[in-house]
């Protein structure tokens, strides 16, 4: 069966809206959308009069060159959410199809699963917070439409690997698209498994620009996969899901410059990271550090309810994971400018000396 044969009958039967923008792109009198003629005042020369290309050709490209695909494999939208939510909607049937996670992970997965009217099949992570090959093969049985992988792992920070990436995206053709959200790649040393999509039209990777990009204001995030797939989710997307700010930002940050600026920032909250890690290994009341691959640490505390009041008490906020599945009693800490990691660090060891 075609990734196609996947998909809601009825998204696929779908008309789409037909936007102006899309009907005929550019030309010199612009007499099409019912937009105004003057821009706003003050606007920068960014036209913001004007409703903006649905998918700049600029920086499709610019992505793809980044992401090393071919333009028609991108999808450009607002943050990986969006991707995620046309993925659901346009896979999972209400009351009929499910979706397979592998807690503890992003939230994302499920809640636009339960809005959708679908079902959520959680494959749990093992002790060591490491995938559970056998147990997805076993449960991506009738119904499944999505499998969520999420390598590094938020909020865990382990990789998945590639190996098995590649054979469940052997095992699960015909049956559910494999969805891999590499969120957090950049800072993990390791490739990305976009080099896998032309062998499995089953096949679809998460990137986005909110995190090692630092466009998380921005919301810009991508899907890669078959063009079909791309295809389809443009027929349920809005007409114009990008501002035109965000696609400014967006070019400026892909440019030669701002990828040098993006690789040095990485290297840095890698090292960092690392830092990080051994003193916390090293403070009292940690009893475990979670080994990272991403731009963040999770740390089980003796008392973390206190610990996390503590830091919040002197304008330092962690986030508490304690309710993910696994983390009872664990917090997050995103790597920040080395002076505010090193705040959070006294302030947890303070915290050991006070008890
Ligand atoms: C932060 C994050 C995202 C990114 O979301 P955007 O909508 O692109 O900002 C996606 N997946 C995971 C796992 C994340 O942690």
């Amino acid at each position: 069966m075609s990734v196609l044969g996947l998909a809601r009958p009825d998204i696929r039967a779908l008309e789409p809206y037909s936007s102006a923008r899309m009907e005929a792109g550019a030309a010199a009198v612009l007499l099409n959308a019912n937009e105004s003629p003057w821009p706003p005042a003050d606007d920068g020369g960014l036209g913001l009069n004007r409703y903006p290309d649905p998918q700049p050709a600029a920086l499709v490209d610019a992505l793809a060159a980044q992401f090393g695909v071919g333009r028609d494999l991108i999808l450009v939208g607002r943050g990986s959410d969006e991707a995620i939510d046309l993925l659901t909607r346009a896979f999972c049937r209400a009351g009929e199809d499910a979706v397979v996670v592998m807690p503890p992970t992003f939230g994302m997965y499920a809640v636009c699963a339960r809005i959708q009217g679908a079902r959520v099949v959680e494959v749990p992570l093992d002790e060591d917070f490491a995938v559970d090959a056998t147990a997805l093969e076993a449960v991506a049985a009738q119904g499944v439409k999505l499998v969520y992988v999420c390598s590094p792992n938020n909020p865990s920070g382990g990789l998945v690997p590639r190996e098995l990436i590649a054979r469940w995206a052997t095992a699960l053709a015909g049956r559910a698209l494999l969805v891999v959200d590499e969120a957090y790649i950049e800072f993990a040393g390791a490739p990305s498994c976009a080099d896998l999509l032309g062998r499995h039209e089953n096949l679809a990777i998460l990137r986005t620009l909110s995190k090692a990009w630092s466009l998380a204001g921005a919301r810009i995030g991508v899907l890669m996969a078959s063009p079909e797939i791309v295809a389809l989710l443009r027929r349920i997307m809005p007409p114009y899901p990008l501002p035109t700010p965000s696609i400014r930002a967006a070019l400026a940050t892909l440019s030669p410059a701002g990828r040098t600026r993006m690789a040095e920032q990485v290297a840095a909250i890698v090292r960092e990271r690392d830092r990080v890690a051994g003193r916390l290994q090293a403070t009292p009341g940690v009893t475990r550090v979670l080994p990272s691959r991403a731009n963040f640490i999770a740390f089980r505390h003796r008392d973390a309810a206190r610990a996390y009041a503590h830091l919040a008490a002197h304008d330092v906020l962690l986030r508490d994971i304690g309710r993910y599945r696994g983390l009872a009693g664990c917090l997050r800490l995103s790597i920040g400018l080395p002076e505010h990691n090193e705040r959070a660090l006294a302030l947890l060891a303070g915290l050991a000396e006070a008890t």
